[in-house]
């Protein structure tokens, strides 16, 4: 037997159970891996909730990392004692999961695979929204809401690494710190953020906003980005942003305006191991911190969710099963 983390209905994080289950096998094509460590995300809060839908019962979580015990028929590429890392998969609050091998990366010697695990989904997700929405460079400015959140970090050290020029939002003195240590030239309150944006770009606005906040920030946001700009709306942890007039991305500048996700960026299998590799290298070659904020056991994924929802985490949230 093993253990997950299971809901029978969508509703709050009390509606997440640790649940005794039979080990899985691996069917055609998938994988058996012991979980070393399991990534806690906001997209996990809303498979929770209900917001988006999925089948129940349901094991939650998308992103982990840990060792393969069980290869299924046809796998060619990974092998038993492979470590692996995934996150894009269900299942994966869980001490084994099963996931696709074409979901799975192998994780490089000398990258630790806590470090992996916080890595696939946030770290990912930076890297497509850095090199694949617009391109991006010196002389660039671009603001980034949530600076100190799990995206934000990583999102930040890759934007600096292209020379770009990075404000950001925190809602905290200390969260603005880690901002400022992630690369931040300037960290800014949610509070009249746009016109301090105007103010620190000669009126002009910024090139581009990251918003993983959403409806809070949608608006004002708009407002701070210079004529023909982008709108990078990729998450909504405030809540979703209301219907847009196109009418208005003209006005405002003939705006660019994207709703991005992970899934549509590591489309092919080539895709998903150029990110895997260009984030891995990253690290292993300094440029990129991974702050692991906050690790909880595997029983406790409900005060993980019940943190991220309540704005008090930083960085990454893993479960340790
Ligand atoms: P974070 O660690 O960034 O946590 C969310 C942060 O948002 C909070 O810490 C908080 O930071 C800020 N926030 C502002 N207002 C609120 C609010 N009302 N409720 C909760 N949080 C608020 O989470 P993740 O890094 O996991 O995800 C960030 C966003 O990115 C999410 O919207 C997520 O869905 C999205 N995402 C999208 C992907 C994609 O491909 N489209 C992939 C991965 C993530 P502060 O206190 O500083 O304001």
């Amino acid at each position: 037997m093993t253990r997950a983390i299971v809901i029978r209905a969508h509703g709050g994080p009390d509606e997440m159970r640790l649940e005794e289950i039979a080990v899985p096998d691996p069917g055609p094509g998938e994988l058996l891996v012991e979980v070393a460590a399991a990534g806690v995300n906001y997209i996990d809060t809303y498979h929770r909730s209900g917001t988006y839908s999925t089948p129940l019962p349901f094991t939650l979580g998308q992103e982990a990392a840990g060792r393969v015990i069980g290869v299924g028929e046809g796998v060619t590429e990974l092998a038993e004692g492979d470590t692996v890392a995934w996150g894009h998969s269900d299942g994966s609050y869980a001490e084994h999961a099963i996931v696709s091998a074409q979901q799975a990366v192998p994780v490089p010697a000398g990258i630790d695979p806590t470090i992996a695990a916080a890595l696939m989904l946030q770290g990912m997700t930076s890297h497509y929204l850095v090199h694949s929405i617009l391109p991006l460079g010196e002389g660039d400015t671009v603001l980034v809401h949530a600076g100190a959140g799990g995206v934000g970090l990583l999102l930040t050290q890759l934007l600096v690494r292209e020379g770009v020029r990075v404000l950001t939002t925190a809602g905290t003195p200390e969260k603005a710190a880690l901002s400022r240590g992630a690369g931040a030239a300037e960290v800014l309150d949610y509070d009249g953020f746009g016109r301090a944006v105007r103010d620190l770009t000669d009126g002009r606005g910024v090139r581009a906003v990251f918003d993983g906040v959403g409806a809070t920030t949608f608006s004002e946001g708009l407002d701070a980005l210079q004529p023909r700009g982008t709108f990078v709306l990729f998450g909504a942890a405030s809540g979703p942003v209301p219907p847009v007039d196109p009418r208005d991305l003209n006005t405002k500048g003939s705006l660019v305006l994207t709703r991005p996700s992970l899934a549509h960026f590591i489309a092919d299998r080539a895709e998903l191991e150029w990110r895997a590799a260009d984030v891995f290298a990253a690290v292993a070659d300094g440029d990129l911190d991974v702050r692991i904020g906050g690790t909880y056991p595997l029983a406790e994924a409900a005060t993980a969710h019940v943190d991220l929802e309540g704005r008090a985490t930083t960085g990454k949230l893993l479960l340790l099963p």
